[in-house]
Order: C-alpha cells, then sequence, then structure tokens
C-alpha cells in the first residue's frame, strides 16, 4: 500500500462521464468513489496486481482528449483515482504524447505536417493561422501521397484523399474473407507454423525477420501469450499500412487469428497510430462484422478455438512503433522501448510471451494458408519471397502504394510512379539512407549488398531543385524531436547532430563532429531510434549530396 497526493483539481461532470465510459463506475471508494476521509489523500494498492486494468490509462487520455479536447487536472485526477495509479505517472503518461494537450485548445485544432515530403506545410500553416485556426507543426502523419499532410484533433479528422495503387497485385487483390482461417483451422497449430515457416514471409515493418521462426519461439513459451498488431505506423514517408488497415482490413484481423490459432493465444491487441480515425474505424468495423460472423470470439468456425482483438489508439509518438515501446504504451506506461534480450516472444505483453507482427505482416497470412508456401514463393527472389508494399511519395507523378515482387529494381519503381530520374531517392524513411544507383533491386539481401535497409518500404524521391540540406535538416530535428530521452548517445547525439546541421558553412570539424555523434548512437543507443538516427545523413555525405559548399 503507498498513500499518493491527489491534486485538488476536481473533474467536470463531463470528464468524468468520459473517465467512466471507458474504466465504469467506481467499484470502491479506493477507486473513484465518494469517500469520507481526507479529500486530498488516497491510500492504493499499486500496478503489478492489476497490469490488465492499468493498460486502459492510453484509452482513458485519448478518449478525453476525443471528448473534451484536452487533459485537465482535474481530469487527471479522475484517472489517477479510478485506476490506483498515482498522478504523477498519469501526468508522464499523458505528456509523453503529441496528440494529447495539457492546455484548453481555444479553437480548432489543425497538426499539419513539415516533414521531409511535406515540405511546403510552414506555409499552410501560416494560412490556416490568418484564418484563426490553432495550426500546428507535426511530423509525418502518413499522408504523403496527399500533398500536404494536416490531422484535425478538434473535431478528429483527417482530409479525404484516394491513393493511388498500382504494381502487381497480390496482396492488395481481392480475396474470399477468412478462407485462410478455415485452411488454418483444418490443419494442427504447429502445421500452420510448418506453411508460415516454408514460405519465408519476412516481417515486412522493417526488421525482416522470419515470422515462422517468431511464431514458434512464442508458442514454445508459457500459455498466457499474445498477439499483438504493430499498426503504429510513423516512418517518415510510409502510409502502405494506413491503406492496408482502411480497405483490407478483413486480412489483418484473418491473419492476427491464424496467428493466435498457431501459437495458442487468445487475445490479441491491435495497436493503431493516432493519426490514422479512419483506419482505427474501418478495423473496429471488421472485427464487428468477423465477430458476428463467428470468425472472432468463442467457438470460432464452430470449433473450440477461442479468440479475440482489442483495438488500442496510439497519440502521436514515433518510438511507439518500436515493438517494446508499443508494449509499455499498451500497457499503461511511457513508450520507452524495454532493453532486450528478453525479446517479447519470451517476456512480452503484460511478461507473457508475445507474437508482434506488422500490418502488412500479418495481411499476407491468409493468402499463404490459401494458397500455399510455394505460390508465396512464386514470387520475390530466394532470399525474399513474396511482395512488398512500397510507399511512394516526393517528386513522382502518381504518390500512392505499389506492390511488386520482391527483387525489382528501384528504377522499374519510380517509372511506374512518375520518377524515371531523380537526383536522390530516400529508402527506408528517416532511419533509411540516400542512394543514386536505380539499378538497386528492391530485396532484403540486395539493400543489405548495397549497405542500407528497406525499412518498412517508403521510398520517398527528390528531384534537382530540392536542397537536400534542408531534407537532412528535417530529418536531425526530427529524430530530436522523437527520441523518447532515455538513454544518453540518443538524446544527446540527436540534439548535437541536429546542431551541427544547423550551422552554417562546412569544413572537416563539422565532419569530425558529425562523425563522432555517429559512431556513439549506431554502436551505443538502446533502440533502433538512436542505432538509426545518422543513418540517412551519413549516405548523403557519402554520396556527395550534402557538404560540398
Ligand atoms: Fe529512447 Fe533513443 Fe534510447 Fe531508443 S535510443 S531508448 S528512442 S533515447
Amino acid at each position: 500500500m503507498v498513500e499518493i497526493t491527489l491534486p485538488p483539481d476536481r473533474p467536470s461532470p463531463g470528464e468524468l462521464t468520459v473517465v467512466r465510459s471507458v474504466l465504469g463506475p467506481p467499484d470502491s471508494p479506493w477507486r473513484g468513489g465518494a469517500r469520507s476521509g481526507p479529500a486530498t489523500r488516497v491510500a492504493v494498492g499499486l500496478g503489478p496486481h492489476r497490469p490488465r486494468r492499468r493498460s486502459l490509462l492510453l484509452p482513458t487520455l485519448v478518449a478525453l482528449q476525443e471528448a473534451i479536447g484536452w487533459i485537465s487536472r482535474g481530469a487527471i485526477r479522475a484517472v489517477a483515482e479510478h485506476l490506483e495509479v498515482p498522478p504523477a505517472e498519469v501526468w508522464g503518461v499523458a505528456t509523453f504524447y503529441g496528440l494529447l494537450d495539457m492546455a484548453a485548445p481555444t479553437g480548432d485544432v489543425v497538426h499539419v505536417c513539415t516533414d521531409i515530403v511535406c515540405r511546403d506545410g510552414a506555409r499552410r500553416i501560416a494560412e490556416l493561422r490568418a484564418e484563426g485556426v490553432d495550426a500546428r507543426e507535426s511530423p509525418c502523419l502518413g499522408q504523403c501521397d496527399r500533398g500536404s499532410g494536416e490531422l484535425r484533433t478538434r473535431p478528429w479528422s483527417t482530409p479525404a484523399g484516394a491513393t493511388t495503387v498500382g504494381g502487381t497485385l497480390r496482396l492488395l487483390a481481392d480475396r474470399e474473407p477468412f478462407s485462410g482461417l478455415v485452411a488454418a483451422l483444418g490443419h494442427e497449430p504447429s502445421q500452420v507454423i510448418d506453411v508460415v515457416e516454408a514460405s519465408g514471409l519476412q516481417g515486412r515493418g522493417g526488421a525482416a525477420f522470419p515470422v515462422g521462426v517468431k511464431w514458434r519461439a512464442a508458442a514454445a513459451g508459457r500459455p498466457g501469450r499474445f498477439i499483438v498488431c504493430n499498426a503504429d505506423e510513423s516512418e517518415p514517408g510510409t502510409f502502405k499500412d494506413r491503406l492496408l488497415l482502411a480497405e483490407h482490413s478483413r486480412s489483418v484481423v484473418e491473419g492476427m487469428t491464424i496467428a493466435g490459432y498457431a501459437v495458442g493465444a487468445t487475445q490479441g491487441f491491435a495497436y493503431i497510430r493516432g493519426e490514422y480515425p479512419e483506419a482505427r474505424e474501418a478495423f473496429v468495423q471488421a472485427i464487428g462484422e468477423a465477430r458476428e460472423l463467428g470468425h472472432l470470439g468463442s467457438s470460432i468456425n464452430g470449433t473450440d478455438f477461442e479468440f479475440d482483438i482489442e483495438v488500442r489508439s496510439g497519440a502521436g509518438a514515433y518510438i511507439c512503433g518500436e515493438e517494446t515501446a508499443l508494449l509499455n504504451s499498451i500497457e499503461g506506461h511511457r513508450g520507452e522501448p524495454r532493453s532486450k534480450p528478453p525479446f517479447p516472444t519470451e517476456v512480452g505483453l503484460f511478461g507473457r510471451p508475445t507474437v508482434i507482427n506488422n500490418v502488412e505482416t500479418l495481411a499476407n497470412i491468409p493468402r499463404i494458408l490459401t494458397e500455399g508456401a510455394a505460390a508465396f514463393r512464386s514470387d520475390g527472389t530466394s532470399e525474399s519471397p513474396g511482395t512488398k508494399l512500397f510507399s511512394v511519395s516526393g517528386d513522382v507523378a502518381a504518390p500512392g502504394v505499389y506492390e511488386l515482387p520482391l527483387g525489382t529494381p528501384l528504377g522499374d519503381l519510380l517509372s511506374l510512379a512518375g520518377a524515371p530520374e531523380p537526383r536522390a531517392v530516400l529508402v527506408g524513411g528517416a532511419a533509411g539512407s540516400f542512394v543514386t544507383d536505380l539499378d538497386l533491386a528492391l530485396s532484403y539481401e540486395g539493400a543489405r549488398a548495397a549497405g542500407i535497409s528497406l525499412g518498412s518500404g517508403s521510398i520517398i524521391a527528390f528531384g534537382p531543385s530540392v536542397d537536400l540540406m534542408d531534407v537532412c535538416r528535417r530529418m536531425a530535428s526530427f529524430f530530436a524531436h522523437e527520441s523518447c530521452g532515455q538513454c544518453i548517445p540518443c538524446r544527446v547525439g540527436t540534439v548535437r547532430q541536429a546542431e551541427a546541421l544547423a550551422e552554417p558553412g562546412w569544413g572537416p570539424d563539422r565532419l569530425a563532429v558529425l562523425s563522432d555523434i555517429d559512431r556513439a548512437m549506431t554502436d551505443a543507443s538502446i533502440c533502433g531510434l538512436g542505432q538509426t538516427a545518422a543513418s540517412a545523413i551519413r549516405s548523403a555525405i557519402r554520396l556527395g549530396l550534402i557538404g560540398g559548399s
């Protein structure tokens, strides 16, 4: 038992209604009910015994933001009382996320992307402010195919816009819903893992880890396993998961359900980027339909297999795309990465074995079960089987999502999108690298041979008129802003990198500073953010794209 001090502020009736709509009515005087004791203190039993309840912290804060427009001190108090979490911790979580406001807005709020693709964002912000709108600078909103990205958080919406879809369609082709689940349920769970392993499917979120190997490791762990869909797509220049969630949600729901069957999980979580409200709505609808049709819930398809999915919304933090930061975020903590090992397949969500797969990875699963591993392998290369979605943006005639067999030359993809001869291409987003060789094979081994990473498939083309030094400065500022600050090489290094790039002039001293920062961040950071924060800048220097003047 720990005694904590509550702020004197009281929630408004509206805030209390929102809190209770997520957390339910208070079940005791200690959990948000009326008390006769001292008004400003509460004694609580903290943490570990009620981890599932604490995991409702972020959903409650998101509900307050959406309904009330900000998180007041009174609302913090109400959340703290209902969840038995110290107010300082609620405050610490609330202030971690860019889409949660801690001050009352004065009117409409619009977040405008000013990142590497939406370089016109500053002009748009000035335009909105002249109209009296509270326009704010934002990192990439995942709308790189629509020109200047915007997210209106009061009221909550994104501008409508169709996404170009092109290439050789397999994953994005229409198919019989839930036929993959039917096929999976005809096998033993271990046989489903065999099929996925034989397909050679690699994770599409960036790490390219073999999916079958991950599933087998989780299946061997202790019971109480979880499946988590990482739909926190935040890499600048990446928007293919937005399209998959909005238009192919059933495949993702089906992929999660098959994963649950294969590894012996009964519960899944889909963590969807807060900037994707329409995608979240489509996904929630797909879950509802699946339940109605008996493909989710208990006795799935008449068997004794039971599995269901909860949707969790992110709230504006790039780092939550890192798998262990995402787990902490679901659990109601700040979205800070964990040290690995142990890996999530061993100690994951709520300490249980957990499979975390990206949206695109899961969307591939039904097709593999329906058509077989050999059909999947008929596309792509022997080391990188299958097709891949690429988010193409920048100086291209037709920005959009393109599905192509892995191994396709970069130049072929750019020709399809209408950018046959860019000056440079950023592959893999801000955490990726610049390339100028259009013969680059877009496969995992092709990228490895070129010393780069495909990442999640972001392809940004830059024409001859683009100031690439400005692009590098924006990326450096992005990482300085998004570092969670947990480890020193990244917390200090990202800021020093941004400062070094902001200085005028260029010479050996600055190159030496950037090189030192690069080495420290790459070698000593805890997670991928710090380890890749210098990657694009390093490649720009190596290719002579910056630093020549
Ligand atoms: Fe946080 Fe950066 Fe360290 Fe990752 S590398 S844990 S983002 S400070």
